[in-house]
């Protein structure tokens, strides 16, 4: 064991499972629990419950679930090792530091941390600069010029990169920071042409850009003057991934939870200018196209999604196709577009805040949206028209989960174009609506393949997690049970193992809470699955479905006894029937044994009807 338990535990008992999955995911308490979109499969309704009491998270829909440990391996991509010492830092704990194999497997996890404190740096660097230095002046009359308040521009963070080329190079190195972790911070690049290192933004406008816990993991830089590219980023670090961040997300969540709304724009500069304006539910893309992660951090978030495009340019279209991935994991999506020419920043500096938000209320849908652009181009009177639309937004209407919103949106169609809704049903049948749609392995496939071994039958199953779940739930039934049934009863081999873990707990007078028992698992054993924690999870929760009495102990016990015997039996006759294929003499023993079991059996049936 690397960490003993008794601080594992401690550890666990300091960090609130609500606390710490709030600080990732929005949780809305319902009753003694609290439910949320389940950030490990995309839905629409919330089936992820955490459970304060029992601290454990479970989801109702993908089978997910654990400890507060276990929410933080899944989430962060993290050992389990790594899991308990980061919450042991937050919670204030220290931790024996001798250990050189704890080392190594922290070793990701201190890299991260040095990325962030790196880049928090080079911020404050980047922000002083922009505040005092002489050489900023250009970048404070664009920003000045933007229209951009003091106060925005500190709230942002926004920074100057000075034009030498090694400013922040040199600033952080007198800190004592290494050239190595620059460069892995993507802060500096080797310039072959110079022969030495350089930083990787100058002369730009610099905005941090931040995870949704506020941590710096990268940069943005705007040039001054004609220099290309116009916009510039970190490369992708261990902090940091494109597709995944929502720039602003951080400073707007609150206020797309309260609107449950998120307005989608394209430039840093428009979403400083709506938080300016008041319009806060604001965040950008980085240059990229909508991601399935950025839709799955979407959805967390709010129901609605407002993208709001320049103007009705040829690149909106390409763009819309990635809309459709909104649609299928069952999001409302808007989208406006603005005047010929307006980006959002001069449409509210020009307009006002009131006629933005008035564009956002009286926004398109997205299928309306893609109609308005074919009826730009083609005539929706002719037949090559109506083809055109059908194939424009077919494949859109094709995504939309809720059956009666999809219907009317064809019932919309249908009087548009004058064809009938039959005939757009048979176009809609013929797209092929599996390749529109997440591929989400169900619980149950899941499930199944957990218990592979050749006697899961259902029956197996439902006794042996059943009994498990009475001693979860009902620790003052252990003691009967133990007297009945031991680990090696159990036919699976995972629930044999969480037994025995319970019955040890058990003897040592511990309680049995799940989140214990968890923890049990896996400081015993890394390598063991994190689905059992799962099934631990799924059996504490729902508890309160399960009716329990007495009776139901008893008849678990002999239905997992049963099982086990009869599994004896069928392994004894098979080596009966091959000892006697052979020709070789059985002994009368193994055969009066068979026969005791066999007899055994037969009572136990009779008693189970
Ligand atoms: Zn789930």
């Amino acid at each position: 064991m690397a960490i003993p338990g008794y601080l594992i535990d401690q550890i666990r008992q300091s960090n609130n499972i609500v606390e710490v999955i709030s600080g990732y995911l929005p949780l809305k308490k319902i009753g003694s629990n609290f439910k949320a979109l389940c950030p490990f499969h995309q839905e629409k309704t919330p089936s992820f419950i955490v459970s304060p009491q029992k601290e454990i998270f479970h989801c109702f829909g993908c089978g997910e679930g654990g400890n507060v440990f276990n929410f933080l391996m899944k989430h962060e991509k993290i050992s389990f090792i790594e899991a308990v010492e980061r919450l042991a830092e937050r919670a204030g704990i220290s931790l024996p530091k001798d250990r050189a194999s704890r080392e190594e497997s922290s070793r990701v996890s201190q890299e991260r941390k040095s990325l962030f404190e790196i880049n928090r740096h080079a911020a404050d660097f980047f922000h002083r600069c922009l505040k005092n230095s002489i050489s900023a002046q250009k970048a404070r009359e664009y920003l000045n010029k933007r229209g951009l308040k003091e106060e925005v521009i500190d709230k942002f963070g926004l920074g100057y990169a000075p034009g030498s080329g090694r400013g922040l190079l040199e600033a952080a190195v007198n800190k004592g920071y290494s050239k190595e972790l620059l460069e892995k911070a993507g802060l500096i690049t080797f310039s072959e042409k110079r022969n030495d290192y350089r930083d990787q933004l100058f002369d730009r406008i610099i905005f941090p850009i931040s995870d949704v816990q506020s941590r710096i993991i990268a940069f943005g830089g705007r040039v001054l003057g004609e220099r290309l590219p116009k916009y510039l980023n970190s490369p992708e670090t261990a902090v940091f991934y494109k597709g995944k961040i929502l720039y602003a997300l951080n400073l707007a969540k609150e206020s797309i939870q309260k609107k449950n709304q998120i307005i989608i724009l394209e430039g840093y500069t428009d979403v400083l200018t709506c938080h300016q304006f008041g319009v806060e539910n604001s965040v950008a893309t980085l240059g990229t196209a909508l991601t399935r992660d950025h839709v799955s951090i979407i959805s967390r978030y709010a129901e609605e999604v407002v993208i709001v495009y320049d103007a009705d340019t040829a690149g909106v279209k390409a763009a819309l196709r990635g809309l459709d991935l909104l649609i299928g994991s069952g999001l409302k999506v808007k989208v406006v577009a603005l005047p010929q020419g307006t980006d959002p920043d001069d449409f509210l500096r020009s307009q006002g805040a009131e006629k933005f938000q008035r564009e956002i209320s009286q926004s398109l849908s997205l299928v309306d949206y893609r109609i308005k652009l074919v009826s730009q181009t083609t005539d929706l009177n002719t037949s090559e028209g109506k083809v055109a639309v059908v194939e424009e937004v077919l494949p859109t209407i094709a995504r939309i989960k809720n059956l009666i919103e999809q219907k009317e949106e064809i019932k919309k169609l249908s009087r548009l174009i004058s064809v009938d809704e039959e005939t757009l049903l048979l176009e809609l049948g013929r797209i092929n609506r599996k390749t529109y749609q997440w591929q989400e392995p169900s619980y149950r496939e899941e499930l199944a393949r957990d218990f592979r071994d050749p006697t899961s039958q259902q029956g197996v199953l439902k006794a042996e997690k059943g009994l498990v779940q009475v001693m979860i739930n009902y620790p003052e039934e252990i003691e009967t049970i133990r007297a009945e049934v031991t680990p090696e009863d159990f036919l699976i081999n995972d629930l044999s193992r969480v037994v025995k873990v319970i019955y040890e707990l058990y003897d040592k007078k511990k309680s049995i809470d799940p989140a214990i028992v968890m923890d049990r698992i896996y400081s015993e054993d890394l390598q063991f699955s994190a689905k059992v924690n799962q099934i631990i999870a799924s059996l504490a929760i729902e508890e309160k479905k399960a009716e329990f009495s007495p009776g139901i102990v008893n008849a678990l016990v002999n239905e997992v006894k049963t099982h086990k015997s009869e599994k004896k039996e069928r392994k004894m006759r098979e080596e009966l029937a091959s000892l006697a294929d052979r020709g070789l003499p059985v002994q009368s023993e193994k055969i009066e044994k068979f026969q005791k079991l066999r007899k055994q059996l037969k009572g136990s049936k009779n008693e189970r009807v």
